[in-house]
């Protein structure tokens, strides 16, 4: 007999945190699909094997999590502009000999600004904090949004700059100003928005930001989930909104299940699930 059922997978080095089995299981149940979403943990230097090993079980698609979105993408046989300028995956479709990258970390960053959190980003001035993957995987998605401003900044600064120097021709397109700075340089009480997407929250190391960056006009979006950081703890001090990455998570996890299903599905309801967790 056929397997009609759908097969998927998040493939990570650790993955037993991961919150996208739940996710894409309460996805499925509310669109009525019966599918099979599994977490797969990869050994470090085994991922193209892991991959292969998957798609050799017929799975539809994966998700790609830390540290294998870069890795991802070298083995995508093609890729949407998203994926194409972040030069990372998130995302992956397995269709008969093709492998189809995605990332949508940027659109889940941006739509839970926008329709969660009612954010319009255009016009604002905005702080990234970090040049991981993670910063420079929702640049491109903030710059179409038509910020005046998107400022960098990174304890490795040098790292800022090559992505300034990469994403200047995207900023430009948009006419955004995109700039570097070094942290301690950074302005008081001028952003909007200060995005956090270091890894200090999960590690809970100290960020060397002052804590007058914030003020009670602007929002403070950690994007770490899962417990209150010291960076949202430091802007309420200060009269300023914050909010966590749990809504971005649900929204990554939403288009990447568009991707699959063709199926959007209502994000509310999951986060607030897993909030009350
Ligand atoms: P990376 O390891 O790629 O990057 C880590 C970043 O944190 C670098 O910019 C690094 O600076 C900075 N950093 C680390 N330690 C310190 C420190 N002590 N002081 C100052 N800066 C520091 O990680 P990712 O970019 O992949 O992930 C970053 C965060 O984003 C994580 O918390 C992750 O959980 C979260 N995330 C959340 C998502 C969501 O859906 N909510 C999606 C993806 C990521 P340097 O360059 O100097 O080393």
């Amino acid at each position: 007999m056929t397997d009609l059922k759908k097969h998927f997978a998040v493939i990570g080095n650790p993955i037993h945190h991961s919150l996208s089995p739940q996710i894409h299981r309460a996805f499925a149940k509310e669109a009525g699909l019966d599918i099979d979403y599994e977490a797969v943990l990869s050994p470090i230097d085994e991922f193209k094997n892991t991959i292969h090993k998957l798609i050799a079980k017929k799975l539809s698609g994966a998700n790609v999590t830390l540290p294998f979105k870069k890795e991802g993408y070298q083995l995508v046989t093609s890729h949407s502009n998203h994926a194409k300028i972040a030069q990372a995956v998130n995302t992956l479709e397995f269709k008969e000999d093709e492998i189809i990258g995605h990332n949508t970390d940027g659109i889940g960053l941006v739509r839970d600004l926008e329709q969660n959190l009612h954010i319009d980003l255009k016009n604002k001035k905005i702080l990234l904090i970090g040049a991981g993957g993670a910063a420079e995987g929702v640049i491109y998605s903030i710059l179409e949004k038509n910020p005046s401003e998107l400022t960098l900044t990174n304890r490795t600064i040098e790292k800022s700059n090559v992505i300034q120097n990469k994403m200047d021709v995207h900023a430009k397109s948009f006419d955004v100003n995109l700039n570097v700075i070094e942290i301690a340089k950074c302005p008081l009480q001028y952003f909007d928005l200060i995005i956090n997407a270091t890894s200090t929250s999960l590690n809970n190391a100290d960020l060397d930001l002052n804590h007058k960056v914030f003020h009670e006009g602007s929002l403070a979006y950690d994007m770490m989930y899962g417990k209150e950081s010291s960076f949202m703890r430091e802007a309420q001090s200060q009269g300023s909104k914050t909010s966590d990455g749990l809504g971005m998570l649900v929204e990554q996890a939403a288009e990447a299940f568009f991707i699959w299903h063709q199926i959007k599905p209502q994000t509310k309801s999951v986060i607030e699930s897993l909030r009350a967790l």
